[in-house]
């Protein structure tokens, strides 16, 4: 996937990195006249620096006034301090995770002995996250928010809980785009961090019924709703295989290891069957304790480990 600043017409660009994979997440910026919103900030500093000098031209004539935060995942908002004098918006249970979980539990989670850190330090390698300063939203909505952007309309609609317990979708109606962020991974394994499964499969739903030409997901390249379907199908297929290994009284660790992925062993980290296999098993059984980040960090290395 060829990585750099796209322009996707209509007052749409994109920042897409070299590849899809652990951290490399993508950017979006919505232009309008003489301001522009960004969609997204990188997983580093260096990182968000680099992607915004490749959109220097854009942010000249139309300056980011506002930032949007798709999600809690350090790879959509680490990058914030560069632009922490703008407002920068998220839907509040991102807000909330964004403060649970920040860049010190993440270089404490990459400095860890065993599995996890190692884990982690491979899935994360190329990133610095030393220097990474928190900057928090300013501005924080419910379910949707209408904003104009230098005579555009963009509406932000969180559809989560789903991929993470807030995960907003920016879409451009007059562009037919919508920057889905993590709720669309095209081409790469998606990974089940909140759930419900069945609330992902509605947004994913959603996203289809917008009558949109472009959709613009958190990770791999731009695509269409055809990227959306194939990544609805992975879900459900992992729904459906987790429970009837549920059901046979199997491990969700035993489970996962089962499970013949068929059509979708090709996709890239398909260690995440594991924390998605658990997110079944602990939709059909509250019980079960949640898979902490360090946990689940630990158990996809193991699987890896397993796998060559
Ligand atoms: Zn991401």
């Amino acid at each position: 996937m060829a990585g750099g600043h796209v322009d996707i017409g209509r007052g749409c660009h994109v920042w897409l990195p070299a590849s899809g994979g652990w951290g490399h997440s993508n950017s979006g910026l919505v232009e309008g006249v003489g301001e522009s919103l960004l969609v997204d900030t990188l997983f580093d500093v260096v990182s968000t620096m680099r992607m915004l000098a490749a959109m220097r031209d854009v942010v000249a004539r139309a300056p980011i006034e506002r930032v949007v935060n798709t999600h809690g995942n350090g790879d959509h908002w680490f990058g914030n301090q560069v632009l922490s004098d703008r407002e920068i918006i998220a839907a509040v249970p991102t807000a909330t995770e964004m403060r649970a979980v920040g860049p010190a539990e993440v270089r404490a989670l990459l400095a860890r002995r065993g599995q996890a850190g190692a884990f982690a330090r491979r899935a994360f390698r190329g990133f610095d996250l030393s220097d990474v300063e928190p900057a928090y939203p300013t501005t924080l909505f419910e379910a949707e928010l209408d904003l104009v952007v230098g005579g555009l309309d963009v509406r932000l609609v969180d559809v989560g809980p789903a991929h993470t317990a807030g995960d907003t979708i920016v879409h451009v109606p007059s562009a037919g785009v919508v920057y889905a962020g993590d709720v669309v991974f095209a081409g790469v394994t998606p990974i089940v961090w909140a759930g419900p499964i069945d609330n992902w499969l509605r947004a994913c739903d959603l996203i289809c019924e917008l009558g949109v030409s472009t959709v613009v997901p958190g990770h791999g390249p731009v695509t269409t709703v055809r990227a959306v379907r194939a990544q609805a199908s992975y879900l459900r297929f992992v729904q459906e295989e987790a429970t009837a290994r549920h059901e046979k009284g199997m491990t969700f660790d035993e489970a996962a290891r089962d499970i013949d992925l068929r059509e979708h062993g090709e996709l890239p980290e398909r260690e995440r069957l594991v924390v998605n296999v658990h997110a079944v098993y602990r939709e059909l059984d509250p019980d079960i304790p949640a898979l902490e980040g360090p946990s689940a960090f630990a158990c996809m290395g193991q699987f890896m480990e397993e796998l060559v």
